[in-house]
């Protein structure tokens, strides 16, 4: 692949995906806000640090953005076009969870600067980022997509293209609903049977296999909550984001969203009482103070 490419944003994500591009040997520049974290990856994995973000569009073909949201993608945009100028044939990969409104009004944005804009949002956390598993959700034309394939086949397993562009934004969005309610339901579940006596591993073992089972009783209690860590790599105010993204598509769509709109307060409910900054996993202890009980052994008892 010819095209030079530059990765904006290296936090819990983008970092192990900016890596992997780099072990595919793509010519890589990367930039991140926080002071010495480019310079830091680029000594570490062989990449070129962009000392601000003009000089990282000037140089890149294609510029892949891992941001918090559609506002910091739009403001590292604007901030990066100013420097670039126009020139047809580039293209701009935006891989976080953003608001589709926000990105089919970004895409109108880029072209006239001669962008094409690919949404590609990810799922499988930081764990499937580090090993190079994520699944993609892509939106946008065809052609754009499959320009995006050697970089997608070195963060990913598997590529979606879903729709024009903001159908992946909105894909990804629906999918985060679907993992907050079977993390809840999962975390509230454990908390009764624990309560009712029954050991929580017991009740994992049977989950996975019965009908209850989802990636919460799959992966995340044994690895976050059962081992103590409540630490997956994920903010819960991202995943409060991505679920008020979800409610504003429900919104428009006019379909019926009951629990979707219940899962959502509950979360929101919990952002405004766990501490600032706190993991995705902090749901669950929050839970857990609420039945003044934890679902891992205490070796003290
Ligand atoms: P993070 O907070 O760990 O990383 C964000 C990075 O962006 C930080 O390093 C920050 O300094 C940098 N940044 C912010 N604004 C910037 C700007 N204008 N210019 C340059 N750098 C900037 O977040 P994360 O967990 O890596 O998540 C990134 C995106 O991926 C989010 O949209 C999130 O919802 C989504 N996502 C996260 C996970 C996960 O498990 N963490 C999984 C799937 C999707």
């Amino acid at each position: 692949m010819t095209d030079a490419v530059g990765f904006v944003g290296l936090g819990n994500m983008g970092w192990p995906m900016a890596r992997h591009l780099a072990a595919a040997g793509l010519a890589l520049t990367v930039f991140d806000l926080r002071g010495d974290v480019s310079a830091r990856f680029a000594a570490e994995h062989g990449a070129t640090a962009a000392g601000d973000i003009g000089k990282l569009f000037t140089g890149a073909d294609i510029v892949v953005t891992m941001l918090p949201n559609g506002k910091a993608v739009r403001a590292a945009v604007e901030a990066g076009l100013a420097a670039a100028g126009t020139r047809t044939g580039r293209l701009l990969v935006d891989m976080s969870s953003s608001a589709p409104h926000e990105t089919v009004e970004l895409a109108g944005v880029v072209a006239a600067a001669g962008y094409d804009l690919v949404d590609a949002p990810v799922s499988g956390g930081v764990v499937r980022a580090e090993s190079g598993d994520l699944c993609i959700l892509a939106g946008g034309d065809a052609a754009a997509v499959n320009r995006c394939a050697p970089l997608f086949a070195a963060m990913g397993r598997e590529t979606f293209r879903v729709g024009p562009v903001g159908a992946g934004h909105a894909m990804k969005a629906l999918n985060n609903v679907m993992s907050a309610a079977g993390l809840l339901l999962a975390a509230e579940t454990l908390l009764v049977g624990r309560r009712y006596g029954l050991a929580p591993e017991t009740m994992l073992d049977v989950l996975n296999s019965s009908t209850g089972m989802n990636h919460a009783t799959r992966t995340k209690i044994a690895q976050f909550v059962l081992s103590g860590t409540y630490a997956s790599g994920f903010a819960l105010d991202l995943m409060v984001k991505d679920l008020a993204i979800a409610a504003g598509i429900a919104r428009e769509a006019g379909a019926p969203y009951l629990l979707g709109g219940l899962v959502t307060s509950v979360w929101e409910l919990a952002k405004g009482q766990v501490p600032a900054g706190s993991d995705q996993m902090v749901l669950v202890r929050w839970l857990e103070d609420l039945a003044a009980t934890r679902l891992a052994h205490d070796p003290a008892s």
